[in-house]
């Protein structure tokens, strides 16, 4: 049993992201063929056109460019979270299929980290959740449950820290709303950090699909009023610098 971090990798992305973009707006309002169009469009006319269909929120040739990441280090408390983006594809290590018999990660929150007594009480809940999923598995598995009907019952048990390890596929366009909500100062810390992270990724593959990504305030007026965290200029400064 020990702290996990966060890691991320690029799995996969669809090839050519932005000239996928343009090529897709264009064909919309042009009366050539695509193998046309793909010799006429310009580096420079390809980016005025990802920029016309961001800023005019016409987003939908964004749906045709995918990102595929590898997530480990995350908490179930923030997989919960991610799951709720609708859009998207998940697969996610299974605590059926999964014994965490000998032992399970788990995140720490700073703020429990920061000082030594809140820690050990952290810890200790840690060692007691696994040695009752322990137990419980013991059990189940004497009253003649097996395998996975003794782990699916036994892990209601395990904390909301325990370590998970998640495939996601997003397409551009819900990236960048689920940038707009958990990059915002308002998203809890660790989503939020996922979120930073993936955008990161994504904006070095495709610059102009992501320019101006990240929290509403980036890109306009903090929508979140009485809520806000007042720190629009500094955020707005922080991720036009990512
Ligand atoms: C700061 C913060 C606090 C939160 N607090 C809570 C909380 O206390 N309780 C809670 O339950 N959740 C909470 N959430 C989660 C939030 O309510 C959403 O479930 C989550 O952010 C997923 O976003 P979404 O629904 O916009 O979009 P996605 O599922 O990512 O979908 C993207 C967009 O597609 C459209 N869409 C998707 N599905 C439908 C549909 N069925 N019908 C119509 N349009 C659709 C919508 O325009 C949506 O914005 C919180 C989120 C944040 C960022």
């Amino acid at each position: 049993m020990k702290e996990s971090f966060l890691k991320i990798s690029l799995l996969e992305h669809t090839p050519n992201p932005e000239e996928v973009v343009a090529l897709s707006a264009r064909l919309c309002y042009s009366p050539i063929g695509i193998e046309q169009l793909k010799e006429k469009l310009t580096e420079e006319e390809r980016i005025k056109l990802i920029n016309l269909l961001r800023e005019s929120g016409h987003l939908s040739p964004f749906e045709h460019v995918s990102f595929t990441f590898a997530v480990e280090g995350i908490s179930r408390a923030c997989s919960h979270q991610l799951v709720r983006h609708r859009l998207a594809s998940y697969s996610q290590q299974s605590q059926r299929y999964v014994s965490e018999e000998k032992g399970f990660d788990f995140i720490v929150p700073p703020s429990i980290k920061k000082d030594k007594e809140t820690e050990m009480i952290f810890l200790e809940a840690m060692e007691k959740a696994h040695e009752y999923y322990c137990k419980l598995l013991q059990k189940l598995e004497e009253k003649g449950l097996k395998g996975e009907l003794a782990r699916q019952d036994a892990r209601f048990v395990l904390p909301n820290a325990a370590e998970t390890k998640i495939v996601i596929t997003m397409n551009a366009r819900e990236l960048l709303h689920f940038f707009r909500v958990r990059c915002c100062n308002r998203a809890q810390w660790e989503i939020r950090q996922l979120a930073i992270e993936m955008l990161k990724i994504v904006k070095k593959i495709a610059p102009s699909l992501f320019m101006n990504a990240g929290p509403a305030c980036v890109s306009g007026k903090c929508p979140e009023g009485k809520l806000s965290c007042g720190e629009a200029q500094k955020i707005r400064k922080k991720f036009k610098s990512l």
